[in-house]
C-alpha cells in the first residue's frame, strides 16, 4: 500500500493487486472516516483490510475489464455498499450495480463532493472520478498516452474524452490511473501537443504514447 496523496481533506492510497498489477485506490475522507475503493482488481483480503478502521460506503467501477473486478463479487458480499458503476460496462456485473453513474454527476463521500466524469473510449462505460484536484482515471489515461483501443473508431472517441473531459480542468490536477504511476494534467497535455503536432494513420488505435506515435 502506498499513500499517494494527502492533505487536508483527503487521502488516498493505491494498492497494486494481481497478475496485472491493476490499481485500486481508497479514497478516504479525513474529517469524517467515511471511504470509497475504486475498482477492485484482485486479492479481496488485501482490500479488505485497507477498509478496516474507515467506513466505506462505495465501491466505483471506472469500467468493467475483468483485470479490474476480480475482487468485485467478494467484496461485495462483504461490504454490503452500493456499487456504482456506467450503465454501458454493467454486462458481466451480477447483480448490476445499485448505482448507475452518468456524466456530471455528483456524490459525496462524507465532506468529499465526487464529479463524475464519462469518458467512452477504452471501454463505452469508461468513468473518471473528479474529487478537487485529483482524479481517479481507470484506464483513459496514463503517463505519456491514453488507454488501449481496439478500433480507430475508440481511438477517435478515447482522444474526445481526453481532450473535452480531462484537458479542461486545471493543470495541476493530479492523475491516478488504472495501472502504474501518477501523472500530472499540465504534462499530458503538453506531450499531448507534440502528438497532435505530427502526421498519423487514419486507423491509428491499439497501444499509443504521445511522444512516440
Ligand atoms: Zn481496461
Ligand atoms: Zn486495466
Amino acid at each position: 500500500m502506498t499513500i499517494v496523496a494527502e492533505d487536508d481533506a483527503i487521502q488516498i492510497e493505491r494498492l497494486e493487486l494481481g497478475p496485472f498489477g491493476t490499481n485500486a485506490y481508497v479514497l478516504i475522507c479525513r474529517r469524517t472516516r467515511d471511504g470509497a475503493l475504486i475498482d477492485a482488481p484482485a486479492e479481496p483480503k488485501i482490500i479488505m483490510d485497507r477498509l478496516k478502521n474507515i467506513t466505506p460506503r462505495y465501491i466505483f467501477l471506472t469500467h468493467n475489464h475483468i483485470d479490474h473486478i476480480g475482487a468485485l463479487a467478494r467484496l461485495r458480499a462483504e461490504l454490503k455498499v452500493p456499487l456504482a458503476a456506467h450503465a454501458a460496462d454493467t454486462g458481466n456485473l451480477t447483480p448490476p450495480p445499485e448505482i448507475l453513474l452518468n456524466e456530471g454527476d455528483v456524490l459525496w463521500l462524507g465532506e468529499l463532493e465526487f464529479t463524475i466524469l464519462h469518458t467512452p473510449g477504452h471501454t463505452p462505460g469508461s468513468l473518471c472520478f473528479r474529487v478537487g484536484r485529483y482524479l481517479l482515471s481507470g484506464d483513459t489515461i496514463f503517463p505519456g498516452g491514453p488507454g488501449k483501443t481496439s478500433s480507430s473508431d475508440d481511438f477517435r472517441q478515447i482522444i474526445k474524452s481526453i481532450t473535452k473531459k480531462i484537458f479542461v480542468l486545471p493543470d495541476d490536477t493530479r492523475i491516478y490511473p488504472g495501472h502504474g504511476d501518477s501523472t500530472v494534467l499540465r504534462k499530458e497535455k503538453d506531450e499531448f501537443a507534440v502528438f497532435v503536432s505530427r502526421p498519423h494513420a487514419r486507423d491509428l488505435h491499439g497501444d499509443v504514447l504521445w511522444l512516440e506515435t
